[in-house]
């Protein structure tokens, strides 16, 4: 929902696109860029009704501007999800069942999730990746999820990458292998912007990487009907 990786979005799916159609296809796509900082109000108010009105009222002005499908591009306003999809008539691409089954097609069955208070600590996403797939999904403990938090909305939403983060990052992960998990998901679509999977010593789910998968996915598949 930050500018930072709403340009992740857009670059990665246009990629994709241009790396299965070749010459100078493009993404046939509509972008509704929020201002950040109303969605960030509201999470720190605890409005989520209020952010998950305003959610489905740009979901739906979306869906009538004649976009096939939804996608909300964060995994925190995740937590708003069903509302928005209610709303619509199209599907809503969820991005926990993108990763979910990533996580299954892998094998992975103790991953470490990486994201912002509000998912680390919230029943959404970690409750329909059990529920939808099996798999428990484990958090660092509170000193460690305070830091990943922090680093999330004081760095990488507007577009701080530093070292000393990453090394944090690379610490917590590293810790939770010693303790037992085999995969770390980034569930928060910042996160991709700070630590490259070659870095990690658990096999990555990059959370924005999946979801533009299986957007574009969705996307080349209606195409070919
Ligand atoms: N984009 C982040 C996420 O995937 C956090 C920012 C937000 O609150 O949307 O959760």
């Amino acid at each position: 929902m930050s500018w930072e990786s709403t340009a992740t979005y857009y670059r990665k799916i246009n990629e994709r696109i241009r790396a299965v159609r070749g010459g100078l296809s493009s993404a046939d796509l509509l972008l509704h860029s929020v201002d950040f900082s109303r969605v960030v109000a509201w999470q720190k108010a605890g409005a989520w009704q209020d952010a998950a009105e305003y959610l489905a009222t740009v979901g739906f002005n979306l869906q009538r501007a004649g976009a096939d499908c939804i996608l909300i591009c964060t995994n925190t306003m995740h937590r708003v999800a069903d509302d928005v999809s209610d709303r619509l008539d199209v599907p809503l691409i969820h991005i926990v069942d993108a990763t979910g089954e990533a996580l299954v097609r892998a094998g992975a069955k103790r991953p470490l999730l990486l994201a912002t208070s509000y998912t680390m600590e919230g029943g959404f996403y970690r409750d329909r990746l059990r529920s939808r797939f099996g798999i428990e999904a484990k958090v660092p403990d509170a000193d460690a999820r305070a830091t990943v938090n922090e680093i999330i909305f004081e760095e990488l939403c507007v577009g701080r990458i530093l070292d000393i983060s990453r090394a944090d990052y690379l610490r917590i992960i590293s810790c939770a292998r010693a303790s037992g998990c085999d995969s770390v998901i980034l569930g928060c679509t910042e996160i991709g912007l700070l630590i490259d999977e070659k870095d990690s010593e658990l096999k990555v789910f990059d959370s924005t990487r999946l979801h533009v998968e299986a957007a574009v996915k969705f996307a080349l598949e209606r195409d070919s009907h």
